[in-house]
């Protein structure tokens, strides 16, 4: 079995022999750098819960990860994020806003700042944002940037726009495969690097021998689990959501449901 904490603690550790540092993304926008690093990115979009266990995992090996957390209720959980924080994790705010007001971009920076502020006042001093994928939205989050500044927001980076992915080489988990990317919509990114990888043992084949690319962000979403039931639920939940999202691409029907499914999901 694949993506249990299990494995998820043998990738750490495999970086670790191999001389990798682990960098927090907002170390990484102050300019840190070291000969190979591993920027650590784990977006919290629902099950807030298990990403404690993959704090504390990171936590016992020293390591810091970046932590992104939706205002949504499915992650938005205070004692969680100050769980994460207090494991001494980085906190971004990972932002939706503009999908969210359908493309009213006043609107959406409006509710940006109130929710950043939020995640300042309430736990930690968030120097970083990552947009949501939003992938039934017509509106790119991102483009939030095109209108105004993040450097206004006392923002120090988003890793879309501050990270240059030719030189860096950027893999995710995005469902439970780490090519996952070819079924994503927005969390891809353009990039010179051919390295592909399918299951995490590749990726660890590929530490061990040297063919891992020495700096990297790795985003792992947060549904690693050893909980036999959940792992079954999350793959087939998973292989049905692809399946759903795939017949929906051809059938204006099918998208029109889908994305009402996905809005009443994700309603808060
Ligand atoms: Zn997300």
């Amino acid at each position: 079995m694949d993506f249990t904490l299990k494995k998820y603690k043998s990738l750490l550790m495999a970086l670790q022999q191999a001389h990798y540092k682990f960098i927090t993304f907002e170390e990484f926008c102050k300019g840190r750098r070291e000969d190979k690093f591993i920027i650590l990115r784990h977006d919290v979009d629902e099950m807030a819960m298990n990403a404690v266990k993959m704090a504390k995992i990171e936590n016992l090996l020293g390591i810091k990860a970046t932590y992104n957390f939706r205002i949504v209720k499915q992650s938005n959980k205070p004692e969680i994020i100050q769980q994460i924080v207090a494991l001494g994790h980085e906190i971004g705010y990972h932002y939706e806003d503009l999908a969210f007001a359908n493309g009213d971009y006043e609107k959406a920076m409006e509710t940006f700042r109130k929710n950043l502020a939020y995640f300042r006042q309430s736990f930690y001093p968030v120097k970083t944002v990552c947009m949501h994928g939003s992938s039934t939205s017509k509106y790119d989050n991102r483009d939030l940037w095109k209108r105004y500044s993040l450097a206004d927001e006392q923002l120090l980076g988003e890793p879309y726009l501050s990270i240059d992915f030719d030189k860096i080489y950027y893999i995710s988990n995005t469902d439970y495969y780490w090519d996952g990317f070819k079924t994503a919509v927005r969390d891809i990114v353009l990039s010179s690097f051919s390295n592909t990888y399918h299951c995490t043992n590749e990726v660890i084949t590929a530490i061990k021998k040297d063919e891992f690319p020495p700096q990297a962000m790795i985003l792992a979403h947060t549904l690693w689990t050893n909980n036999w039931f959940l792992w079954s639920f999350i793959f087939l939940r998973e292989k049905a959501r692809i399946w759903v999202k795939n017949t929906a691409k051809n059938n204006t029907f099918a998208k029109k449901i889908y994305s009402l499914i996905v809005k009443f999901y994700w309603r808060y």
